[in-house]
């Protein structure tokens, strides 16, 4: 069909495909069936000034199925590498399309992809689709991560496209409209840096620090500032994950935005009992990914970016290695002023002073022995209803509650201070694994999507602590140590 109609109904730019060719190739998402909108983010629709009726009406349908290309659109496929577990693959978006960029009434440009539409240069053995759960998941995830109030790319909608793709066995197909501040990534610098001049690099940089940094622009060294403000939105990012237990599951580089969003929910999930060692990806066998890693893990990925960076930083290598490291070798002090000062505020302490991070790490410890619901443990301590977790039955928990409520006693904020602080911070609510598994079933094997509607809801404002809230507290009847993540499916 991809007839170009006049209707504006999407307008869009499209500054990316002004780079060189290096950065991309031009791709047409394939033609689907018989698309059917199956969730419409209504919210996001109009925070971007976008006539949902059109599409809720139906008409837009064929949009959001790459059926039909706006007028203004230029689809592509961005080229990228990645460090997958470590090491470096030529990637590129395989089953993605940036159909191009919208600006929202508030100015802001964001890049409107749909995933799961088909082939690209870039798909080597894949079909470039994607199954409709696993698009339901990336919307129910992304989702909840903005009500959260983690930086995150957005799901605007889900097609079913009408035919069924093969996995391990047949499934539907759907594809997801994806908005981001943008699709670059560490990856696209480390593709950039291994396999084009020197010049691509420099222009993809500049693109980058006009687009998401233009105040650094008229800094001394530029290259310098955009490695530390990244490395510092990074380690912002993951504090953030860290402080509600979400666990991404696969840190590649090519899974790591310029913009500090999440991206990419493949194998993420949120966990249950408080444990650093958790895992839930099926292919991550050591852990490389697991929660307690995922600091350093991103440490790790920013010497890759800094790696990438370093023939723009000084002409003289040893001089910008010197730079480079001195840099990353930051990053384990901001992510813990982030992380302690965002743990001091689950417990109510506005202001950590010292003897607060023995505080914390002892609460955690004592989790982490007990096997105490992460959220749920913070839950109860904001809303004081201590009882249905082992863990506070104990002598040593019953020990650091007096010591926690006298330090509470040395910072000025009343009862109610405390509280609004914790409850500004301890969701009543998170995207559990049984419940979105269930939610997922009901809506892919019986056409059922009202579970995901009605979590959807509970999730967009995870602080009110309402009493529908409640209903997604409980925890699965068995603990969801052997619950497995994949990836790409
Ligand atoms: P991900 O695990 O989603 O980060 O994907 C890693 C790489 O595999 C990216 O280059 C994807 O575009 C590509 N990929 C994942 N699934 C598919 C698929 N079904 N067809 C083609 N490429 C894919
Ligand atoms: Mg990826």
């Amino acid at each position: 069909m991809n007839d170009h109609k006049q209707e504006p109904i999407l307008k869009l730019e499209n500054t990316y495909g002004t780079l060189p060719p290096f950065f991309f190739a031009t791709a047409k998402p394939e033609h689907v069936p018989n698309p059917e909108l199956v969730l419409f983010n209504e919210g996001l629709a109009e925070e971007f000034g976008i006539d949902k009726e059109i599409f809720l009406a139906n008409k837009g349908v064929d949009i959001l199925a790459g059926n039909q290309i706006p007028l203004s659109a230029t689809p592509l496929a961005m080229s990228y590498g990645g460090h997958q577990f470590g090491h470096f693959t030529k990637l590129g978006d395989g089953r993605a399309i940036l159909l191009g960029e919208y600006i929202t009434p508030l100015g802001e440009r964001v890049d409107i992809q749909l995933k799961g539409s088909g082939r690209t240069t870039y798909s080597r053995g894949g079909d470039g689709k994607a199954t409709l759960s696993a698009m339901l998941r990336e919307y129910v995830m992304s989702e909840a991560m903005y009500g959260l109030g983690i930086p995150t790319t957005r799901s605007l909608a889900v097609v079913k496209t009408g035919e069924q793709i093969m996995r391990q066995k047949a499934e539907t197909g759907a594809i997801l409209t994806r908005t981001a501040a943008s699709h670059l990534r560490v990856g696209t610098f480390a593709y950039t840096a291994k396999q084009g001049t020197i010049n691509d690099l420099k222009t993809l940089a500049d693109y980058t620090i006009n687009r998401h940094y233009p105040q650094i622009k008229d800094a001394e060294n530029p290259y310098i500032s955009l490695l530390e403000i990244v490395i510092d939105r990074q380690a912002s990012l993951v504090s953030k994950w860290n402080l509600v237990g979400f666990i991404h599951g696969v840190m590649n580089t090519d899974n790591v935005t310029i913009s500090g969003e999440t991206i990419d929910y493949g194998p993420c999930a949120f966990m249950d009992d408080y444990g650093v060692s958790t895992v839930f990806s099926s292919i991550d066998r050591d852990g490389r990914y697991s929660y307690g890693n995922q600091p350093a893990i991103t440490q790790w990925n920013m010497a890759r970016f800094a790696e990438a960076l370093l023939p723009l930083i000084d002409e003289n290598m040893d001089h910008a290695i010197t730079i480079c490291e001195n840099a990353i070798r930051k990053f384990p002090d901001i992510y813990h002023g982030y992380w302690i000062t965002g743990m001091c505020h689950k417990l109510g302490i506005s202001d950590p002073i010292e003897g607060d991070e023995q505080l914390v790490n002892r609460l955690l410890a004592m989790m982490e022995q007990h096997k105490a619901d992460f959220t749920n443990t913070f839950k109860a301590l904001t809303m004081e209803t201590l009882e249905g977790i082992t863990l506070f039955e104990t002598k040593e928990f019953e020990q650091w509650n007096v010591d926690w409520k006298k330090r509470l006693t040395l910072q000025k904020s009343s009862k109610e201070e405390v509280k609004s602080l914790m409850k500004q911070t301890n969701p009543a609510i998170i995207p559990r694994n049984h419940i979105m598994e269930k939610a997922l079933k009901d809506a892919d094997i019986y056409g059922n999507m009202q579970p995901i509607y009605d979590f959807l809801e509970a999730l967009k404002e995870p602080y009110a602590y309402t009493t529908k809230q409640n209903e997604y507290s409980h925890l699965n009847e068995k603990p969801d140590t052997d619950y497995r993540t994949y990836c790409g499916t």
